[in-house]
């Protein structure tokens, strides 16, 4: 049998329905504090959980997995305990592993596809792949892949999100020269500055980006693609370019009050508090208001992290505002669950229409309506409906609206023959992610508008692929 085979194939496995918990601190205990709310698996506990994995022959979990990670491989070498083995299979697909373990919607991918969920529960692949990424990260010993011969091949990759470091770490395997330019002073893009402590430690994101330095990526950051340097001039010194600058333009609703003092956009509130460290003021330099009630305006994981930061920052109380029901929540389930474990209030199918403040000019009051599901619209979600007269006010004095994000519009307002669509995302191709410009590729948010880490990591593979055949 092949290493790679998972075992057990020869007599039929005892089926385990038992998903096994990861443990996590207690909601009254991570509410006080920013520390990582999931503990992870212990050795035991994974073992256990890989266990149940039936090595199935025609796996359909890797179907649903964007980034293509033989599953079973993996899972087998995690279950005979075997980790070293296990985490080497893993990264041959995911240069990110830490993250996506963390991060990625699992219940919708592989998770959702994996056949023991219709007997009992799906495996935990998400929390084995976290589990393995840390294990490894412990034995302070990270295996670093063989380089293919250098190529003598300059690429340039602008943004390192996901899609970057990934189209990065994929095409310095390959032998070619790679730079990554970042805008921000950190690397990590919404990694960094998207994504709170308590659910994707800094720590683990430095780490995942120092492994791609690893692999020989050179990393600029505060280089801003657009003003520091064009893209004609990077076009001028590298002979393929990767846009992945994502989606970092916030929406608002364009509602009477919005430019009141204590209303921010979710990005500009999680900026603050990620990448400026502003729950440590003033031992760092960006301080943050605290709000004694707060309302977050949206649905979405950006929303839950805007309500569970306020609420770490000492909130008396905080509420979710979302326009349909719980049923339509487009957030992740745990997280949402988190949230309402640690007190975050939902008042679900409620839509602001405008915000009141003091003679100080600060927020102190928003005006909703209530809303009624009508017919499904295009998006195949049951249609919100305002119910006539039925406005009430809630008292706030901090607003945070976490209502979406465009893409970030610098490069193509700059660039001639980078053509966009109507949304503002970047014109490419879905297989190959090459745009309208000779030499140049983009991936990730910039181009499917904001999406999740791990279809941006798909993307990042895909346009790596077509930029190293371009480049033999
Ligand atoms: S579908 Fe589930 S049980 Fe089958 S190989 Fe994938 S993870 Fe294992």
């Amino acid at each position: 049998m092949s290493p790679d085979k998972p075992q057990g194939q020869e007599k039929p496995k005892k089926l385990n329905l038992h998903r096994h918990e990861m443990p996590k601190q207690p909601p009254e205990v991570r509410r006080g504090n920013f520390n990582e709310v999931a503990l992870g698996y212990t050795s035991d506990l994974a073992i256990a959980e890989a266990s149940r994995c039936m090595g199935c022959k025609q796996p359909k979990c890797v179907a649903g997995c964007p980034v293509e990670i033989d599953i079973p491989a993996f899972i087998s070498h995690a279950a005979r305990g075997d980790f070293a083995a296990a985490i080497r299979k893993l990264k041959e697909k995911n240069c990110l592993p830490a993250v996506s373990g963390r991060v990625c919607p699992q219940e919708t991918q592989c998770e959702s596809k994996c056949i023991l969920k219709n007997k009992g529960a799906e495996l935990a692949i998400g929390r084995l792949e976290r589990f393995l990424a840390d294990w490894e990260a412990e034995q302070g010993e990270v295996e670093i892949p063989r380089r293919a011969k250098p190529t003598g091949k300059k690429v340039a990759v602008v943004g390192s999100g996901p899609a970057g470091i990934t189209v990065a770490g994929d095409l310095a395997l390959l032998g070619h020269e790679v730079t990554i330019f970042e805008a921000l002073h950190k690397a990590g893009g919404v990694l960094t500055y998207g994504i709170p402590e308590f659910r994707l430690p800094k720590s683990v994101v430095a780490r995942e980006v120092d492994y791609v330095r690893r692999l020989g990526v050179e990393i600029q950051t505060d280089c801003v693609i657009g003003k520091t340097r064009s893209v004609d001039e990077l076009l001028g010194d590298h002979d393929a370019l990767f846009i992945g600058t994502g989606a970092g333009l916030p929406w608002f609703m364009n509602i009477p009050g919005e430019n009141l003092n204590g209303v921010y956009s979710a990005n500009e509130y999680l900026t603050r508090m990620n990448l400026m460290e502003g729950f440590l003021f003033p031992r760092s330099s960006t301080p943050v208001k605290k709000h004694r009630v707060v309302a977050v305006v949206g649905g979405g994981n950006v929303a839950m992290d805007s309500a569970r930061t306020a609420l770490r920052m000492g909130a008396d109380k905080v509420y979710v505002v979302y326009r349909r029901s719980h049923e339509e929540l487009p957030a992740r389930l745990e997280e949402s669950e988190n949230a309402e474990e640690e007190g975050i209030v939902f008042k679900m199918l409620t839509l602001p229409v405008r915000y009141m403040g003091d003679e100080k000019g600060w927020v102190r009051e928003m005006e909703c309506l209530r809303m009624e599901l009508g017919e499904p619209d295009s998006s195949g979600r049951k249609r919100p409906v305002e119910v006539k007269g039925s406005n009430f006010t809630i008292p706030v004095d901090g607003v945070i609206c976490a209502i979406g994000n465009s893409p970030n519009p610098l490069i193509p307002s700059v660039t001639p023959g980078l053509d966009v669509t109507e949304r503002g995302t970047l014109v490419a191709d879905p297989e190959t992610g090459k745009t309208t410009r000779d030499r140049t590729w983009a991936g990730g948010d910039i181009v499917t508008g904001a999406a999740t880490v791990i279809l941006a990591m798909g993307a990042g593979r895909k346009a790596a692929k077509a930029i190293h055949s371009f480049l033999s």
